[in-house]
């Protein structure tokens, strides 16, 4: 199968982006690769695409273990065997999913940079077919970057453990040329194919402020975005911990997120995110590398990071869906000295000499001072950012609060509540349906499928099986799974609309949740329980009431059970 097949089968996209395709087309050429693509310009696709045309298996170095989780999940959901290994599985877990791999279950294992030497790893390494190793945010490799790992100093000798060296690719979105040359150093990248992109997202509007009171600008914020999902960084515990309390008591669903808490506590908080139980993530930079949620509508930062690098990445977790999404910095002068503070009192590790570190840290403080132009410029904004990032640009954005001399949100923004046509209420539909499952399911909504996809769905109100293959970011697994229950819901919708009466959103989600209780499949588990239900002679109301299916659903399975 050729890269666009697999984009399509797989993924349900029609069209490569900008970069993917000579990215692919040089790996499966067996080329090294350095890939330097912006937040959101869909670096996983450009080494899982590869991953699935090759032979034998591809190895994805990850740092972080949440990311993993997700791609894994999103993975499997799309139809392509994968698994993780890291420190979240018990010695009796890994064990099997290590048999597993032998046995080339897996097309794609993600392992964390710590787990390359374990013994049972390099044993496994040594006796499949590795074709591929792709390394996911390789900045860490480099002590200039702003997330230096030391274990993926390790990444080279490790590539150089296999008799058959595999192809090696490292991806990152931290551009400027000191890092890039760190990255094709330290990880041994064998006259690699370089791609950088443009590091512009249209998509985001960028804004600094500067209250007198955060707080109150914060929940001004907010409350123009009612609803919506959004994260908010803060640079200390303290002010995640204090910033989360205050929406709290103004009976915002907030989550919070920094290393002071529990791995447990992290993890709840992380979920109820990420499954939109509280739309909103209060956070240090301790979250989010890695996180794929792709409906974040807005990142406030409530103080000014260390640095553009940290900053863009962490504004550029807005908007991922491509839908229009806002980054908004809280500055104050006292930013600079929290930050200041932060950076002489940040833990070394221990290999690093005292030269090293006096070096780190003006490096940092230089990096600092950047960070705080870019809050103070009356300069476009985007034009700053790329400018940092070495990249030729225009004089103005149009679209930051310096091009527009505005401090107000712009009006692009749609909210659930302001329902201004029959395709928001399609999507309104759609949206309910995919949140319905994905709860039945415990899985993420997005990872079902992306806001972006349902727009697109509303947008081609499929009737059948191949309409409903036309629409981007539904895959042929997607299809079978998802198909018929969609273009159910989309039967019902299109008859409402065209009666011409008026409906609200309640009454659309209600239509929704109708659908889906008929249609939701049954586990063995269910059917057994019905059986049991059958035998003891229940009334068929009761036994609809207990399944929440309607009674004519009841009827139809009991019949095919006899
Ligand atoms: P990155 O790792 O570069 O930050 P991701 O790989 O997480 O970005 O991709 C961001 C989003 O872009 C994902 O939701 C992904 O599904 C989407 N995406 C990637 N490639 C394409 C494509 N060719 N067409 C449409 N959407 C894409
Ligand atoms: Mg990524």
């Amino acid at each position: 199968m050729d890269s666009l097949a697999v984009l399509k089968k797989y993924f349900g996209f029609s069209s490569f982006r900008e970069g993917q395709k000579d990215i692919i087309e040089n790996i499966l050429a067996k080329r090294d690769v350095l890939g330097v693509l912006p937040t959101g310009a869909g670096k996983s696709l450009c080494y899982q695409i590869p991953a699935v045309i090759f032979e034998g298996i591809t190895l994805v170095i990850s740092p972080l273990i949440s990311l993993m989780h997700d791609q894994v999940m999103a993975l499997n959901q799309a139809g392509i065997p994968a698994a993780y290994i890291n420190s979240t599985l018990s010695p009796k877990q890994t064990a099997e999913a290590l048999r597993r791999a032998q046995l080339y279950r897996y097309k794609i294992i993600y392992v964390a940079p710590e787990r390359l030497f374990a013994p049972s790893f390099l044993q496994l390494c040594s006796k499949v077919n590795i074709s591929f190793v792709a390394v996911d945010e390789g900045h860490c490799v480099s002590q200039w970057g702003q997330d230096f790992r030391p274990s993926y100093l390790k990444i080279k000798s490790f590539i150089s453990s296999f008799k058959q060296r595999p192809v090696l690719a490292a991806f990152t979105a931290t551009a400027t040329s000191i890092v890039k040359q760190d990255i094709i150093t330290f990880l041994g990248l064998q006259c690699p194919f370089v791609l950088t992109t443009g590091f512009d997202r249209p998509n985001l509007y960028f804004e600094v402020r500067k209250p007198k009171d955060k707080d109150e600008e914060l929940m001004r914020i907010l409350k123009k975005w009612d609803g919506n999902s959004g994260i908010i960084y803060c640079a200390t515990r303290k002010n995640v911990d204090k910033v989360c309390d205050l929406l709290r008591n103004n009976g915002i669903k907030a989550a919070r997120y920094h290393a002071g808490l529990s791995d447990d506590e992290r993890k709840i908080a992380q979920e109820d995110f990420q499954f939109d139980r509280a739309p909103i993530m209060v956070a240090t930079n301790a979250f989010g590398m890695g996180i794929d949620k792709s409906n974040v509508h807005f990142v406030v930062h409530y103080n000014m990071p260390k640095d553009l690098e940290s900053y863009y990445q962490e504004a550029g977790r807005a908007g991922r869906d491509g839908e229009p999404a806002d980054c908004i910095l809280l500055y104050s002068k006292q930013d600079v000295h929290i930050a200041k503070f932060l950076i002489q009192n940040c833990k070394q590790s221990e290999s690093t000499s005292i030269a090293q570190q006096n070096e780190l840290i003006k490096n940092q403080e230089e990096r600092l001072k950047q960070m705080t132009f870019y809050a103070t410029t009356p300069y476009c904004l985007r034009s700053f950012i790329l400018r940092y990032f070495g990249e030729k640009t225009y004089e103005k954005c149009g679209h930051c609060s310096s091009c527009t001399g505005l401090q107000v949100l712009p009006s692009l923004k749609k909210t659930t509540q302001c329902i201004e046509n029959d395709l928001e209420l399609v999507f309104a539909a759609l949206r309910h349906l995919r949140n319905l499952i994905a709860i039945e399911n415990q899985i993420p909504a997005y990872i079902i499928f992306h806001d972006r996809t349902l727009r697109d769905m509303a947008e081609k109100m499929p009737l059948d099986l191949e309409g409903f293959s036309k629409v981007s970011g539904v895959g042929e697994k997607k299809v079978k799974e998802y198909g018929e229950v969609f273009i159910s819901l989309i039967k019902q919708v299109k008859n409402i609309i065209s009666s011409g009466e008026k409906f609200s959103v309640k009454e659309m989600q209600e239509t929704a949740a109708l659908i889906f209780n008929n249609l939701k499949p049954w586990s063995d588990q269910e059917i057994l329980r019905l059986r049991v239900e059958k035998a003891q002679k229940m009334s068929i109301d009761s036994i609809s009431k207990l399944h929440k299916r309607p009674v004519s659903a009841i009827e139809e399975m009991l019949q095919r059970l006899i």
